[in-house]
């Protein structure tokens, strides 16, 4: 998206529709998943006792504001943002604070994905070399010492039926400068990239908010050359984006599309974060990332709300949340005291409400906190089991993922 209103430019092929500025979206006020619908959920089990990963550390000394979830059995937990811009296309900054971002926010890794065929800023920044943008994150990172992947990549800009994607992984962006829409993707696949699309259900090309594929896109995935999309941009979701990647098993993404800065549109300083996907890898490197992408191994993460196959989120939350103790103090009412490793704060709901003896049905789990629920278990028991519907997560449209944490009590004598 563009949050800046777009100048004319002369060398801009297809220009994408004019945009205005996007208000500013306070955080705090943001979509809360407490009101989702609810669906027959998936169920999965975590032996919560048993777990014992430690969270991913992310070193870079920028406290509160670094993403920090549990790597998962089997794979690190890797924290990209794919879709970011400069002023070598129509953002406001330099790239090197791109690259200053990404670490502060303690990502793994960070995608230049200037417009190819957009350029506002032509005039004063000609940019023949539409590898530039890259050339210098890379070089800031470097000189930085930053531990940081940066990922070379493109925006294809075109009006609908096209519409915008990115290309990633890309060794020359030069030669995807080209008229027809579909050589464009082939040069980008013949490069080794993985390609998606943006934002579908974009307002400034689809009135109606609703993400949908076009005959074009349908050929694309066709012959190989789509490999995921957006279904979370900026602070936007689309449900029918998350239905699209399900039906044509591409990838799912959520990316920032930065134009401005990170800080102010996403509230850090008040605890906000940039939406970001979490790749599932088998090694922290680009090669990693890729080969996770192009299985299909990740969640999207925006605002308060996870995105994601079953298979990935279970034990994303499974690792997430974590039993610390579960301790009968008087009677048979059990503190169940859990952790959550991850930055997302989560929303979940018991699935029998008279189980709990302090709060209510809903239970909300801060970010890299604790938190203590009473429990009426009926007798002391030496375990016990709750179950929860997470609905701050999404395995399908209007489909939560359901967790099990469970583990073994211990007890202070009756009577004192
Ligand atoms: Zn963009």
């Amino acid at each position: 998206m563009h949050p800046s209103m777009p100048r004319p430019t002369t060398t801009a092929t297809d220009l994408p529709p004019v945009c205005a500025r996007r208000p500013h979206a306070p955080i705090l006020r943001r979509l809360r998943m407490v009101a989702a619908k609810l669906a027959a959920p998936a169920v999965l089990c975590a032996s919560a006792l048993l777990v014992d990963v430690a969270a991913s550390a992310h070193p870079g000394g920028h406290g509160d504001r670094q993403i920090r979830f549990p790597d998962v059995p089997g794979a690190l937990t890797l924290v990209v943002d794919l879709h970011t811009h400069s002023v070598f296309s129509d953002g406001s900054v330099w790239p090197d604070l791109r690259v200053e971002e990404a670490v502060r926010d303690g990502l793994d890794a960070v995608a230049i994905t200037e417009h190819l065929e957009y350029q506002p800023h032509a005039d004063d920044i000609p940019h023949p070399d539409r590898n530039r943008a890259y050339l210098i994150a890379v070089e800031e990172a470097a000189k930085a010492g930053a531990d940081l992947l940066v990922i070379h990549g493109s925006e294809i800009t075109r009006r609908m039926p096209v519409g915008h994607a990115n290309a990633i992984f890309l060794e020359d962006s030069n030669p995807l400068l080209r008229d027809d829409p579909l050589e464009v993707f082939r040069e980008a696949a013949r490069q080794g990239g993985f390609n998606f699309l943006n934002h579908p259900h974009w307002v400034g090309q689809r009135d109606d908010g609703v993400a949908r594929l076009e005959p074009i896109h349908e050929q694309l995935i066709e012959e190989g050359l789509l490999h995921g999309i957006e279904v979370t941009n900026d602070l936007t979701f689309s449900s029918e984006a998350l239905a699209i990647a399900l039906q044509h098993d591409l990838t799912i993404l959520g990316t920032s599309d930065i134009h401005g800065l990170v800080d102010w549109q996403y509230e850090i300083p008040q605890g906000g974060h940039r939406p970001v996907t979490l790749v599932f890898a088998a090694e922290r490197s680009e090669a990693g990332i890729e080969q996770a992408l192009r299985a299909g191994r990740t969640v999207a993460w925006m605002n308060d709300l996870l995105v994601g196959r079953e298979e990935h989120l279970a034990p994303l939350l499974a690792a997430s949340l974590v039993v610390e103790s579960a301790h009968y103090r008087r009677g048979a009412v059990l503190d169940v005291t859990v952790r959550n490793r991850g930055s997302a704060r989560i929303t979940a709901r018991t699935a029998d409400s008279d189980l709990l003896y302090s709060g209510g049905p809903l239970v909300v789990f801060e970010p890299l906190a604790e938190t203590t629920l009473q429990l009426k278990t009926g007798a002391r028991s030496p375990r016990f089991e709750l179950e929860l519907e997470v609905l701050s997560a999404l395995v399908e449209p209007e489909k939560h993922p359901r967790l099990v944490l469970s583990g073994e009590t211990t007890a202070e004598a009756e009577g004192d």
